[in-house]
């Protein structure tokens, strides 16, 4: 088997130079005998960028992996370590039956993800979620790929487009991209594509709303080019309770923002609801809970402040706040917002934040197998394709790594994976499920899937998807190539 040497400890790479070249440019050291191939670049060693690696070199395609640091850190990492977690050290829960993310990590485990079996090499006890000592991950990860013949480590940072020759790369810098490549990319996607921060605002499962409290209009029944004049799902505030809500909201605790998130943009264009409702008790009902051009069918009048619901996927299954984006923490907007009209029931899937995070407006900007429109040779992957958290970022890698393959091997395209499946509930709200004007980072969720037939409720609702999932995976797995299955001592 041929070897390729790590190539560790190179300072910033310009992308036109021999250097950041692939292997039949000349610029790496190659230990026996030369590629068969033109290598795939991956730019970013993070979740993504490593599971997308490992897919590639897993079907026989030779990978060069730009990663750079340690020489350039990022603002949150710390280490060279490939696959290094930068906050949590949780893939949340591993439960496939009744939740999305424990069903997409089986997924991913029978899809032979290197990242998911570095996790269960490296668990640590955390009852029903799979927690991992992140150290021992990110070595994990770090040495399989060093060590697989087919994957070439280039330290240094990718500091612009990458070079023509490049036919295939996958761009997996996640949402701290480096300036120097996140202009590159909003040169080509146009700047108002390319979000700096996420304005996160709520969303809500469509059946846990109240309809005997809350009513569908649009502000004066307007029905707009794409619309019905009753797109709105609206709960009412009297005087009282309007008061009472702002109260709650002034008084509720907040995330502080880091050091280098401080210098913030979005306070222009996209203030937190509770700082708009710090400027006075009349602010929100003038602004984002403005009642003007609704009125409540139960009263027959206009109500004193509104909130609005607004529909955030094709399939009508999850419904967002509109105008609630918010640094409140977690806790405190289940206990806040749970006392809107309406929403005393509500299950959130999605709850509000305002991070700084590059991501592409990607239900726009990409095809359905991550390929940048405007400019096919490059696909992305992870969480700057507006996926949110490790374990989505990996899958988007996973299934970034198995299209390139796909398409390096004989130009044959892979099928996306089933909409039932939680793989493919996350692509297809990337790739299009998602509403392009209000798009925000997502977490995969079960209102990302289609709804399963009958009218089942609750948890039976969430394992009828799951079951669906898992039985229409299999079908799909079958026209792959074999997945290379990686074992790791636990
Ligand atoms: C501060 C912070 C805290 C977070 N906490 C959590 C959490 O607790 N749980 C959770 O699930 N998710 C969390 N996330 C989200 C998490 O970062 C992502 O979900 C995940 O790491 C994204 O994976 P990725 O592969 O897309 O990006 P990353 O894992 O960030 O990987 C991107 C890689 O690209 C490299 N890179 C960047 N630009 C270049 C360039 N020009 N050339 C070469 N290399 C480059 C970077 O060094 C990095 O290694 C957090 C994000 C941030 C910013």
């Amino acid at each position: 088997m041929m070897r390729l040497k790590c190539n560790i400890g190179r300072g910033p790479v310009d992308p036109c130079s021999t250097a950041a070249r692939g292997p039949r440019e000349g610029g790496l050291t190659i230990d026996g005998s030369d590629l068969t191939g033109r290598p795939v670049h991956v730019i970013g060693g993070g979740l993504a960028g490593s599971e997308a690696a490992w897919q590639l070199a897993g079907r026989g395609v030779p990978v060069v992996l730009h990663e750079m640091r340690p020489g350039r850190q990022t603002p949150a990492h710390s280490t060279g370590g490939l696959a290094e977690l930068v906050c949590s050290n949780s893939f949340r829960s591993d439960d496939a039956e009744t939740n999305a993310v424990g069903l997409l990590h089986e997924e991913m485990r029978r899809c032979g993800s290197l990242v998911m079996a570095a996790a269960d090499a490296a668990r640590l006890p955390a009852g029903g979620a799979l927690a991992v000592d992140r150290g021992r991950f990110s070595d994990t990860v770090t040495a399989a790929l060093a060590d697989h013949p087919l994957v070439q480590l280039a330290r240094g940072e990718v500091a612009g487009l990458p070079p023509a020759d490049w036919d295939q790369v996958i761009v997996a810098t996640g949402p701290l991209t480096s300036p120097a490549l996140t202009q590159a990319i909003a040169a080509l996607t146009g700047a108002e594509a390319l979000a700096f921060f996420d304005a996160i605002a709520p969303i809500v499962d469509a059946d846990s709303i109240d309809p005997a409290i809350t009513w569908r209009q649009s502000r004066y029944d307007k029905v707009g080019p794409a619309g019905t004049g009753s797109d709105y799902i609206n709960c009412p505030f009297d005087r009282d309770g309007y008061d009472a809500f702002v109260a709650a909201l002034t008084a509720a605790e907040c995330v502080p923002f880091k050091d280098w998130e401080r210098d913030t943009p979005y306070f222009e264009g996209c203030l937190p609801i509770e700082v708009m409702a710090e400027r006075g008790p009349d602010t929100l009902r003038f602004g984002p809970m403005k009642p003007v051009g609704l009125t409540d069918p139960r009263t027959g009048r206009r109500p004193f402040a509104v909130v609005q619901l607004r529909q955030d996927n094709a399939l009508g299954t999850l419904y967002n706040l509109v105008g609630f984006q918010t640094k409140l923490r977690h806790g405190e907007q289940l206990r806040v917002f749970r006392t809107i009209p309406g929403l005393e029931r509500a299950s959130f899937a999605r709850l509000g934040g305002i991070h700084r995070n590059t991501f592409l407006n990607a239900p726009r900007l990409l095809d359905q197998q991550l390929r940048l429109k405007a400019m096919p040779r490059l696909r992305f992957a992870g969480q700057i394709t507006g996926c949110e958290g490790y374990v989505e970022s990996a899958a988007v890698g996973l299934l970034a790594g198995r299209f390139a393959a796909a398409e390096r091997q004989g130009g044959v395209l892979v099928l996306a994976p089933p909409p039932t499946t939680a793989l493919g509930a996350l692509l297809g709200h990337i790739t299009g499920g998602a509403d392009v004007a209000s798009y925000q980072p997502m977490n995969i969720n079960f209102g990302l899937f289609p709804p399963p037939d009958g009218r089942i409720k609750g948890r039976d609702r969430k394992r009828a998807q799951s079951a669906r999932a898992r039985a229409d995976l299999a079908p799909w797995l079958a026209d792959q190539p074999a997945p290379p299955t990686p074992a790791f001592a636990g």
